[in-house]
């Protein structure tokens, strides 16, 4: 898989994508991160990449110049115009990040990470020139109901939630299988997502505990500690609905 990061700030992804799954992905070659900064595509000397909203308002948008031509270098083709426009390949998806995007959820992750080329385009500012998302993105994704400063975080969260997703990525292939959101039907969650699926619905992670089994007069359920296997499926499936009944009800499709 091959990230492409179109900033104006590059040196922003330091720090989020050099370390743990992410940076091993990089070092064993199953993720190459690159960091295209916007500024490069500028032809003025003060290498501006945002001007005024027409029809008044708020802020600076971010113009369409710098970022067509950005991406056009990346997929090394042009993306044509109005009357002749120039889809990417297949296998390169083009995100634009954005607060009215579509909800980026563990199932996008899931089907970006089919891609072998995501390209993203992190906004600032009040946003960005809406030729972006209608005549150059091949999609617009929103990481949650809040708006950030920028796009970079966004960005850095579809990297990291792709990239463990990777072949090879982890190193237990079966972790990404047992998660909060999968829908993997083998294994000790899948029984308790079985419930679930009685009525419909996702189904978040169990909780899970370590040593010490006692610590400031908390103790670990006796049942965990007992190694009986069924049992601890039998609680594990309860506990996994409870909590995604207290926390994310949205997530059941209970009682219709
Ligand atoms: N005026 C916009 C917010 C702009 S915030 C609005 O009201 O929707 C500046 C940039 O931050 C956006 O262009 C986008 O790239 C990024 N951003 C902010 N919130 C985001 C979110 N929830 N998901 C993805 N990107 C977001």
């Amino acid at each position: 898989m091959r990230f492409d990061l179109i900033t104006i700030f590059p040196e922003f992804f330091v720090g989020p994508l050099g370390h743990g799954i992410v940076r091993r992905a990089k070092e064993a070659g199953i993720a190459e991160i690159n960091v295209q900064d916007l500024r490069e595509f500028t032809r003025d000397r003060h290498r501006t990449v945002d001007d005024r909203p027409f029809g008044g308002g708020e802020g600076m948008v971010l113009k369409p110049e710098p970022l067509f031509e950005a991406v056009e270098k990346l997929l090394g083709h042009a993306v044509g115009d109005a009357t002749n426009r120039v889809a990417p390949q297949p296998g390169t998806a083009i995100i634009l990040m954005s607060a009215a995007g579509r909800l980026f959820t563990q199932e996008t992750a899931r089907r970006y990470a089919k891609f072998n080329r995501l390209i993203l385009i992190c906004g600032r500012y009040e946003g960005v020139d809406e030729r972006i998302a209608e005549h150059l993105a091949t999609e617009e994704v929103s990481v949650g109901d809040y708006v950030l400063s920028g796009g970079e975080l966004p960005a850095a969260i579809v990297v990291d939630a792709v990239t463990r997703l990777l072949p090879g990525a982890l190193g237990n292939e079966a972790s990404t299988q047992n998660e909060s959101f999968s829908e993997q039907q083998d294994g000790e969650r899948s029984v308790a997502k079985q419930t679930v699926r009685e009525s419909g619905g996702l189904l978040l992670d169990y909780p899970q505990y370590t040593r010490p089994a006692e610590y400031r007069g908390w103790s670990v359920p006796e049942i965990l500690i007992g190694g009986n296997h069924a049992e601890v499926a039998k609680w594990r499936r309860l506990k996994a609905l409870e909590k995604t009944r207290r926390n994310r009800p949205d997530l059941l499709v209970e009682n219709g």
